[in-house]
């Protein structure tokens, strides 16, 4: 099945690039500087290049159990519309995030390894009518029997928006649309005649 109105609108989504740069660090080195809590978010004002830090063996778990003598974090970096530091090397983001570390907790030590991750057009941005691009697409796409839309682009990016929409898409496939009505905004009258119905 093809919709190409529905394709039309989606085409003009605009996405944010990042990158991840994962950091390994000796369990005392980086427990001494770390304060209590899974990270910290960084708010466009402070000027800093991070955006957020992760201790990730501190949020999951099993990152902990992976090996307890061992610390991982991760920071992020590119906000959207901030392509320039994305185009760094790895060895410079890796520089970066210790900088930004070093002043944000007082992390000083050196990691024992680091990994740059790079996420380009990963996260959908959620303009002024967004809801509405969402509404218009799903009535597009309500048109086409077995067929529904769900994940990042449409209801929310977090991983539990995305589950919703996916429930949802499930249900409007099975002929039940309250969910993805309750999802859309707007009402959508021609989703009454749609897929599975
Ligand atoms: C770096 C980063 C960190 C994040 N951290 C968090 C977090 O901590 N918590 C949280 O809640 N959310 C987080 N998010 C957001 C969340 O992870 C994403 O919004 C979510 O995973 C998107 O799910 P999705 O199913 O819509 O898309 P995806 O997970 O991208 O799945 C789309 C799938 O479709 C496949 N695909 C693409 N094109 C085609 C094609 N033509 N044919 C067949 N298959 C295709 C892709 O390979 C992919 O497997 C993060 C996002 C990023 C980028």
């Amino acid at each position: 099945a093809e919709s190409p109105a529905a394709a039309a609108e989606l085409r003009a989504v605009e996405y944010a690039s990042m990158a991840l740069i994962t950091l390994a660090y000796r369990r005392a080195d980086a427990d001494a500087a770390l304060p209590d809590g899974s990270g910290f978010l960084v708010p466009p004002v402070d000027g800093r290049t991070i955006k957020a830090s992760t201790f990730a063996s501190r949020k999951w778990g099993w990152i902990a159990d992976e090996d307890p003598d061992v610390m991982v974090l991760r920071t992020s970096v590119g906000r959207y519309g901030e392509t320039e530091i994305l185009r760094r090397s790895d060895a410079d983001l890796v520089e970066v995030s210790r900088h930004d570390l070093r002043e944000a907790v007082g992390l000083t030590a050196a990691p024992l390894e680091t990994r740059v991750t790079r996420w380009s057009d990963g996260l959908p941005q959620y303009p002024v009518g967004h809801h509405a691009r969402v509404a218009r697409v799903r009535e597009h796409v309500a048109q086409l029997p077995g067929l529904a839309v769900c994940g990042a682009v449409y209801d929310g990016v977090g991983i539990p928006a995305c589950v919703a929409s996916a429930y949802a898409a499930v249900d409007q496939l099975g002929g039940d649309l309250s969910a993805v009505r309750e999802l859309t905004a707007a009402p959508v009258q021609s989703l009454h005649g749609g897929a599975g119905e």
